[in-house]
C-alpha cells in the first residue's frame, strides 16, 4: 500500500485531523456523494453537513448514497450554486470541501466555473471559524481545461498571509494532470 495517498485521500486526511463529532461542515460540490458521505460519518449524529450541487442528478445520486448507508439525517442537500453558500449557512463552519470539475459519469460540459468557485471560496473563508479550513481538490486538463485551475491559484496566491495559510499538494512527476489539493487555513 502506498504511503502517499491519492489527492482525494489527502483531502480527507487533512479534514479528518481537524473535524470532530458535532461539527458543521460543507460539501460545496456533492457530485456522486463520496465526500458528503465521508463528512456525514465524520461529524456524526450531532453534527451537520450542508451539500451543494447545481445538478438534479448529483443531488439524487448523493441522496441515494446517503440513504444506502443510513446517513441522510444529518445532511441538508441544496440544489443551488456554492456561490450562494451564505444564503443557507450563516456561520460556525469548521471545514468546506470543493471537488472541482465535472460530475463523474455525467455531462462533461457542466463543470465548475472560475468566477463562481472564487466567489464561493471567498464566502467560505468568511464563514469558517478561526482555524477552520477550506480544502480544494482541483481537477484540470482534459474536458475541464486549465482556466479554472489558473484563476483559482492566482486568487489564492494573493491571500494575505497574516490572515490565511495556503498549502498546495501537487504530484509534480505525474504526466496526466493529476488533481491538485489546496488547503487554506483561516488564521483569525
Ligand atoms: N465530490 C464529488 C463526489 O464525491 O462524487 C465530485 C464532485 S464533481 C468533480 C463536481 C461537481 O460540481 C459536479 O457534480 C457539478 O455539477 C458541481 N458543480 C458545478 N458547478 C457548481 C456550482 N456552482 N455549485 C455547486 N456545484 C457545482
Amino acid at each position: 500500500m502506498r504511503f502517499l495517498k491519492s489527492p482525494v485521500g489527502i483531502s480527507h486526511e487533512v479534514i479528518q485531523k481537524l473535524v470532530s463529532k458535532g461539527d458543521v461542515v460543507v460539501d460545496a460540490t456533492v457530485g456522486n456523494g463520496n465526500d458528503t458521505l465521508f463528512l456525514a460519518k465524520l461529524v456524526g449524529d450531532n453534527g451537520h453537513v450542508f451539500g451543494f450541487d447545481i445538478q438534479d442528478k448529483a443531488i439524487e445520486n448523493t441522496r441515494q448514497k446517503l440513504i444506502s448507508e443510513d446517513m441522510l439525517d444529518n445532511v441538508t442537500l441544496i440544489k443551488d450554486g456554492h456561490q450562494n453558500i451564505d444564503k443557507y449557512v450563516k456561520s460556525g463552519i469548521k471545514a468546506v470541501i470543493f471537488n472541482l470539475g465535472y460530475l463523474p459519469g455525467g455531462d462533461h460540459k457542466i463543470h465548475t466555473k472560475p468566477d463562481n468557485t472564487i466567489t464561493a471560496i471567498q464566502k467560505s473563508l468568511e464563514l469558517v471559524v478561526s482555524h477552520g479550513i477550506v480544502v480544494l481538490v482541483i481537477y484540470y486538463g482534459g474536458d475541464s481545461g486549465f482556466e479554472e485551475k489558473d484563476a483559482v491559484l492566482d486568487f489564492l496566491r494573493e491571500l494575505d498571509q497574516k490572515k490565511y495559510s495556503v498549502l498546495m499538494y501537487d504530484f509534480i512527476n505525474n504526466i496526466n494532470c493529476p488533481p491538485i489539493v489546496v488547503c487554506i487555513e483561516k488564521l483569525k
